[in-house]
């Protein structure tokens, strides 16, 4: 069956609710089994999961611009998915949001490709566009806010005037990366970010490990209940 909705996680405990809670199942990759990517499949709908995968060298989970991208790369050649859902952690601005609440993303900036060079100060920042619809955003039960992606959990007081400036309520490091790739193919991203710390209070790394399983527990509630009408729109997108 041809897949619909590749669901894309960075993390597999943050994909591990989601298999639960749809009844996902282990599946061979269509990629070089080299590759570290994992994935898992829905037993009768045109559903499919997708992790970055374990890192050879360290063992740690995948997370980061360099494998989100290759990940995409991937699913867009090999799964050829209508739409692209990542779903994730992420940081928040303690005035915006809240810790465990979900949010359905709208646009996605790079913060730390500073380049200060004729037309590249905007390549380099974006924002990446993303769809993330008013009606997309009560299907899934969440409000809509934007991201910025980098390739740290701290924040440099430098990407706090970033964020101030450019009204960015979430903080992660692979969204803006899967827009921009899977941008090529005219593959539709919509993404799905959980609030696991402050990224303007000190220590995101100990408020992080404190809210995963709270942040992860309510992420998974959220896909289910959006992808019925996630798939319903790719359904009528794909007849069209
Ligand atoms: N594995 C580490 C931390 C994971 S990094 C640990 O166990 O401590 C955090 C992951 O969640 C990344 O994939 C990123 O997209 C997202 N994330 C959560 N909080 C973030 C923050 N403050 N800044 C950037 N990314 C964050």
């Amino acid at each position: 069956m041809r897949t619909l909705v590749t669901i894309l996680c960075a993390m597999r405990p943050e994909a591990d609710p989601i298999i639960g809670a749809l009844g996902l199942e282990p599946h061979e990759p269509a990629w070089d089994p080299h590759l570290p990517m994992r994935c898992w499949r829905h037993p009768s709908q045109p559903v499919s999961l997708v992790i970055n995968g374990a890192d050879r060298r360290t063992g740690v989970d995948l997370i980061g611009t360099t494998p989100a991208t290759l990940a995409t790369h991937a699913i867009v050649q090999h799964m050829r998915p209508a739409t692209i859902l990542v779903a994730g952690a992420a940081g928040g601005h303690s005035g915006r949001t809240a810790i465990g609440r979900v949010h359905l993303v709208d646009r996605a900036f790079h913060h730390d490709r500073r380049i200060p060079l004729p037309g590249f100060e905007a390549y380099g920042m974006g924002p990446e566009p993303m769809h993330g619809t008013p009606d997309l955003a009560s299907a899934f039960g969440v409000g809509i806010a934007t991201i910025s992606t980098g390739n740290s959990l701290d924040t440099l007081p430098g990407e706090m005037d970033f964020f101030e400036r450019h009204g960015v309520t979430l903080k992660d490091m692979e969204t803006a990366s899967i827009a921009w790739t899977a941008a090529h193919s005219g593959t539709k991203v919509v993404a799905l970010r959980s609030v696991t710390d402050f990224f303007d209070q000190p220590t995101p790394e100990h408020q992080f490990l404190a809210n995963f399983d709270t942040a992860v527990t309510n992420l998974a509630a959220s896909v289910a209940r959006g992808l019925p009408a996630l798939l319903d729109s790719c359904g009528s997108h794909a007849r069209a």
